[in-house]
């Protein structure tokens, strides 16, 4: 049958040879998934959505499975779902498995974007949050009761950095029967394995470590129970969440080299933060596996690794003006959020409004995220602008 031009620059015979393979996974795109005749599809319709198969784009391709596949691998999980951001993971959790009349607990230093969604879209569902403080297991056993759904556990605490003691809190929140989800962000799967330690559900921002190219977000459901996937899963789908081939391509080439980069981001910082816990101007440095910081002995007792962050409190005889003429003095340091890339970062934070718990810090808080430079290097540069913003 001759064909226009236009017409053959879209069907076309040509099949590629079988057989090719190179070390990345081949990367598919595509909104339509073409099926080989009219029974195929009327079949695969009743199996929309699961992943024995192949349906629409959204619900999955051979490059989102492979990813998939990959982050159950690295955290010992059965199911994972890849959500466009870790907050999108966070908000899925809670839609998928809480409902009116429900109640979700959550650290009181938990990642800030979590309570909002807690506090904003939430409460007009019917479904309310009470914080809890993660150093304090009593007070987590204080406020669970029967509405309680869901309890959210993260370690380290986001910006303040306590550690908390895992295992007692899952231990808890389990016996009263609440589903426990923690945010593995910080562990990455690397410093401890979320499953082993008892949690129902863990998610990831993908963006960070995961990727490690400051480049993508992306984020990830993972989970052993096959009736908690399968709620998720339903709700993933009404949610149409769903992430493109390139995005997958970027995080699929960043997680070969996850666990080499998280050991150098961690001995780099480990190596800073405890030269910063020598400087005059410093306060405190917030870093789990630095004894000066909360929970030191719970981060000693489930990792052995520790991750590229830390927090440091400037004295608060100093002004916030001397912490921003700090901060605008680095050079290596970017100044902005998110963390996991090769970039080092930094971020003041007024304290004020991040920590709701019982916990009390003085003075000012910076957080830093330690990337892949060379820690000498990342050294003078702490260093000249410690003597800009504070003289010492
Ligand atoms: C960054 C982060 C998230 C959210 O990830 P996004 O991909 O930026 O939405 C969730 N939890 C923690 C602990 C994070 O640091």
């Amino acid at each position: 049958m001759p064909k226009d031009l236009s017409t053959r620059l879209i069907h076309d015979d040509y099949v590629p040879p079988a057989g090719y393979r190179a070390v990345p996974p081949g990367v598919f795109k595509g909104s339509t998934v073409l099926f080989p005749d009219a029974a195929t599809v009327r079949e695969r319709v009743k199996a929309f959505g699961l992943r024995d198969g192949y349906s629409y784009g959204l619900y999955g391709t051979p490059t989102t499975y492979t990813l998939e596949q990959r982050l159950c691998a690295l955290e010992g999980a059965r199911h994972c779902l890849l959500g466009p951001s870790g907050q999108a993971a966070i908000a899925l959790v809670n839609l998928g498995l809480l409902a009116t009349g429900d109640e979700l607990l959550l650290p009181s230093n938990v990642y800030g974007p979590a309570l909002r969604h807690a506090r904003t879209t939430l409460p007009p569902l019917g479904i309310t949050h009470q914080c809890y403080d993660p150093m304090d297991a009593i007070d987590l056993a204080r406020k669970l009761g029967p509405r309680t759904k869901l309890v959210w556990v993260e370690a380290p605490g986001s910006i303040t950095m306590e550690f908390p003691d895992l295992r007692k809190l899952v231990a808890i929140a389990k016996e009263q029967g609440a589903v426990v989800a923690l945010d593995n962000t910080w562990g990455a799967g690397v410093a401890f394995k979320p499953f082993e330690i008892g949690v129902d559900i863990s998610i990831h921002a993908l963006t960070k470590y995961p990727s490690g190219g400051a480049d993508v977000l992306m984020g990830s459901v993972t989970t052993n129970d096959d009736a908690l996937h399968e709620r998720l899963r339903v709700t993933y789908l009404d949610l149409g969440m769903g992430v493109g081939a390139n995005d997958v391509e970027l995080v699929l080439r960043g997680l070969p080299t996850l666990e080499a980069r998280y050991r150098l981001h961690d001995a780099t910082t480990r190596d800073l933060a405890s030269w910063m816990a020598g400087q005059p101007a410093v306060r405190q440095v917030l870093h789990p596996a630095l004894e000066s910081s909360p929970g030191h002995e719970h981060w000693a007792s489930h990792c052995s690794l520790a991750a590229g962050l830390f927090s440091v409190l400037f004295d608060s005889t100093y002004t916030p003006a001397q912490v921003d003429t700090f901060c605008d003095h680095l050079d290596l340091f970017g100044i902005g959020l998110s963390w996991g890339g090769p970039m080092s970062l930094v971020m003041p934070y007024e304290l004020p409004c991040i920590r709701s718990g019982n916990a009390c810090y003085e003075g000012h808080l910076v957080r830093f995220s330690i990337g892949l430079e060379s820690a000498d290097d990342l050294r003078e540069d702490l260093a000249q602008a410690l003597k800009a913003g504070f003289g010492a």
